[in-house]
């Protein structure tokens, strides 16, 4: 007799909604297709989300979206929408209880699974390979520093050490730390996996190579690098 012994059920996708409120990225779903391909972790898509009122501050003659304000609006949008994770993409400069001009933000606290980013000053092009791999980049930040603070309410980011990895700060914005090819250094990624598990990361890890190498018209390879080195400050 032969007993029928299920296969382990894999985990389901957590499933990732992204509403770019100014239409930024005219290329977001294909890149989000793209993102779904080289992962088994999470399912993204992309969602309808109105900005709410009352989620601005204006500091020094310039209007910020006020990123716990904008969050605590939305927080319950994600269940209404039936994602695990909703993030923002805005075009308005952003800004949160500790600091001003900051283009990512999240939360960390599970009630609130939202997730920003904002383009104001980014030496970002909208679209092309730079964006997409931005894109993948700024995802992945986002997504792991959320889950990390499920886990632990110590900080994710670094000020010192590579600049390659998604968690090191880059308060001067350099364009290489958003779209250039990142990867997590040994000491984020021991913690990510201590706390996420190794499927998880490696989903990161697929991630962030998503866009390595891009097959172009007629099937030839083409390398793609951030050749650029201009920096901007905020
Ligand atoms: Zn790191």
């Amino acid at each position: 007799m032969s007993a029928k012994r299920p296969l382990p059920k894999r985990a389901a996708r957590a499933q990732v909604g992204i509403a770019d409120l100014a239409r930024f990225f005219p290329g977001l779903e294909g890149v989000l297709g793209h993102l779904n391909e080289v992962q088994d972790r999470f399912a993204f898509r992309e969602v309808e989300v109105t900005s709410p009122l009352g989620v601005w501050v204006r500091e020094e003659g310039r209007s910020y979206l006020y990123a716990e304000l904008f969050a605590e609006k939305l927080k319950d949008k994600p269940r209404s929408l039936g994602v695990d994770f909703l993030g923002c993409i805005t075009n308005w400069w952003m800004r949160d209880d500790k600091s001003v001009n900051i283009y990512g933000w999240w939360s960390g606290d599970r009630s609130v699974p939202i997730l920003l980013l904002s383009t104001a000053g980014l030496p970002l092009p909208a679209e092309g390979p730079v964006a997409e791999g931005a894109l993948a980049n700024l995802v992945v930040a986002g997504l792991a520093a959320q889950m990390l603070g499920y886990e632990s309410s110590a900080g994710v980011l670094h000020e010192t050490g590579p600049r390659e990895c998604p968690f090191f700060y880059n308060p001067e914005r350099a364009i290489e730390s958003i779209g250039g090819r990142l990867r997590f250094d040994a000491r984020c990624k021991k913690r990510l996996v201590g706390a996420l598990g190794r499927a998880t990361v490696r989903a990161f890890d697929g991630l962030l190579a998503a866009y390595d190498i891009r097959k172009v018209v007629g099937g030839k390879p083409l390398r793609v690098s951030v050749a650029s080195g201009r920096r901007s400050r905020p």
